[in-house]
């Protein structure tokens, strides 16, 4: 049988960062002794206290559907969180609550994105960004940065890169897949170039917000500049900084008509995120926040290490994120080297030969890289430059 799909289908490819874990449970399934570089999530497990709160909620009968944008509860606890954690105000009808962030992002540019339409993004950038924007006709642009410029682009790459058509620029700081974290002065820069575009939203992807290094603060755009409150969509979720990835809670906190034009998507979607996702998220937000710094302790460890041990090797050169838990070296020596035309070429060699899995940096719009996430054990990380020295010496 020939189907014929709708057009956004051929719009749009698979999510590379999925694609690349599923290779390595696949084969690790099949017993092949993998070395996982390609995490987009903490090795840890999520917190007991979380936990013990979804059971409670399973036990106390919180198993119906819930308000489409999020229980009060939860809605309430996310207001509590930007005003403890960014001294930022927000009412219940100013947030959104998602099967995780990927949702929020994918609600907001359904809302606001169109035939005609682009997404002024800084790259490399997530490798989803794309073909969400993309899923709704819209186009990205991709700024490029470099790793010398330590993959912030300046005030006037950005302001060359706003048209008539840009509807978005989209910021995700700290940055999957390099690390790299927005300073205070960027933001006040782009500021200012936002002032001049008045046609333009800000979405700022908050999701690695907690996750910092060398004690360097957290700024978004919302604390920075008040005057553009009304043009920001705040981005964030609990998967990341509470290990709680499998759960799927994610939010979005904006203007409330924007909020309310992602809601009714929502709810001719997928309706309310898990009932008792949502409870488990409450406790995230609210209860003992110790688990989050004892897990940066670990990726900051993990950091030190691995950049240093990838920057030491023939052919590959890396600079220090600044928070998430990927790095983002630059390969084309080492391809070069073994024969790889392209970092996608670099990545199945390691797969194929050393067992290694890291996602290319095509798929995040910055060819010529590749992913590390360093989400997983010392010996694992030990254990994958073992082999990178292998092949490459
Ligand atoms: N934004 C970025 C930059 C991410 O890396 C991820 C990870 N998947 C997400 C959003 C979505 O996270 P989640 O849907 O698990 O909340
Ligand atoms: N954000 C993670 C990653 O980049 C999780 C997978 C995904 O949703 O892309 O690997």
């Amino acid at each position: 049988m020939k189907y014929k799909f709708a057009s956004r289908v051929d719009r749009c490819e698979p999510s590379a960062t999925l694609e690349v874990s599923a290779a390595a449970r696949r084969l690790r399934a099949a017993g092949q002794q993998i070395i996982d570089w390609s995490a987009g999530e903490p090795d840890f497990g999520t917190p007991d206290i979380i936990c013990d709160a979804a059971i409670q909620a399973i036990r106390g009968g919180q198993t119906r559907y819930t308000a489409v944008g999020g229980t009060p509860e939860l809605c309430a606890a996310i207001a509590h969180k930007f005003q403890r954690d960014n001294q930022l105000h927000f009412e219940q009808n100013q947030i959104l609550v998602c099967a995780g962030a990927k949702q929020a992002l994918y609600n907001c540019f359904q809302a606001m994105v169109g035939p005609g339409d682009n997404v002024v993004m800084p790259a490399p950038c997530w490798a989803s960004y794309p073909d969400m924007v993309r899923l709704t006709a819209g186009e990205p642009i991709l700024i490029p940065t470099t790793q010398e410029q330590h993959f912030r682009p300046s005030a006037e790459q950005l302001d060359q890169a706003i048209t008539p058509e840009t509807r978005i620029v989209l910021l995700n700081s700290p940055s999957n897949p390099c690390g790299a974290m927005l300073r205070r002065e960027d933001l006040e820069s782009y500021a200012e170039v936002l002032r001049g575009h008045p046609h333009v939203m800000l979405v700022s992807d908050d999701i690695y917000e907690l996750i910092r290094f060398d004690g360097k603060p957290f700024h978004n755009m919302a604390q920075l500049a008040p005057d553009l409150r009304s043009r920001i969509i705040l981005i964030n979720g609990v998967s990341k900084a509470y290990a709680m990835t499998g759960w799927r809670i994610g939010y979005a906190a904006g203007p409330a008509e924007i909020i309310d034009a992602m809601h009714t998507i929502q709810s001719q979607s997928t309706s309310n995120p898990s009932s008792i996702a949502q409870a488990a998220a409450c406790a995230a937000l609210l209860e003992d926040q110790s688990s989050v710094p004892d897990m940066v302790v670990a990726f900051e460890q993990r950091r030190n290490y691995i950049v240093k041990a990838l920057d030491d090797l023939p052919g590959i050169s890396c600079v220090r994120p600044d928070g998430a838990f990927y790095c983002f070296p630059k390969v084309d020596g080492a391809m070069e080297q073994l024969g790889c035309a392209t970092d996608i070429d670099f990545a199945h060699l390691l797969l194929e030969t050393q067992r290694l899995t890291v996602v290319p940096g095509t798929p995040f719009g910055s060819p010529g890289h590749v992913r590390v996430s360093f989400a997983t054990d010392m010996p694992t990380l030990e254990e994958g430059i073992e082999r990178l020295v292998g092949l490459l010496d």
